[in-house]
């Protein structure tokens, strides 16, 4: 009993301390202040496979594509910081982002949700600067809240050049050379699954890691933190 009251106090003090908000540094009981969360670039629940680039040319094979928030305003400085500072406890503000998104679209569309969560992987040149792969982080704290397995069926090979640095056309030639199939089993029953990846830009490497999965009659959706939105586009037009 008394070792209960001492570890209540704990909590309770705990969730005095405030902290700098991850986006203005404004003191919060919160990851995110209030005004931060209030300014969040959000996308409607609706399937953003038609935004891919690889859709519109007419190489997507995905059902669907889901993501919370857009990759503007203040989302990739957010990104930026957890993967390049090290800033691993924003992925506990994003990816409530991404659950809630899921329920939302698969509930509206009457849809199956995926039976497992593969995430994109990373070259291990960069998985040993980083220290973790944020796309497999993001994959775990989302499976766990909806009960989905996570597994690293694909891995990948060589460094490259930063995705966000490359063209379109450098972006489809991504060679399949890079990426492998791991030696995990293929669970049994799994029809299902979702591609996870922190930014969804043009399609591409979702692309690349979908042509490793290898199986008939697969439904393949991919899930990311955020999506850029093609040039020109206007959020209207989700
Ligand atoms: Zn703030």
């Amino acid at each position: 009993m008394a070792q209960r009251t001492w570890q209540n106090k704990l909590k309770l003090r705990w969730r005095n301390i405030q902290r700098p908000c991850a986006m203005c540094g404004e003191l919060t009981r919160r990851y995110l202040c209030f005004c931060c969360v209030k300014d969040l670039p959000l996308v409607p629940a609706k399937n953003l496979v038609g935004l891919l680039q690889v859709h519109r040319s007419g190489l997507s094979p995905f059902r669907a594509a889901l993501a919370p928030l857009w990759y503007h305003h203040s989302v990739p400085r957010f990104i930026h910081d957890i993967k390049f500072r090290g800033a691993v406890e924003y992925l506990n503000v994003v990816s409530p982002f991404v659950v809630a998104q899921a329920i939302r679209f698969y509930s509206t569309h009457q849809l199956m949700m995926p039976q497992l969560l593969i995430p994109v992987p990373i070259a291990p040149q960069r998985l040993s600067e980083r220290g973790f792969n944020q796309a497999e982080l993001i994959a775990q704290k989302v499976g766990i809240a909806l009960g989905i397995d996570v597994k690293s069926l694909v891995g990948r090979q060589t460094h490259q050049k930063a995705a966000h640095r490359m063209t379109f056309n450098e972006r489809t030639n991504l060679s399949l050379k890079e990426f492998y199939r791991t030696e995990e089993a293929w669970p049994e029953q799994v029809s299902r699954v979702a591609i996870v990846d922190d930014v969804m830009t043009t399609g591409t490497t979702l692309t690349a890691v979908k042509a490793l999965l290898k199986r008939k009659n697969i439904i393949v959706d991919c899930w990311a933190v955020a999506i850029t939105p093609p040039p020109k586009f206007q959020e209207g037009e989700v």
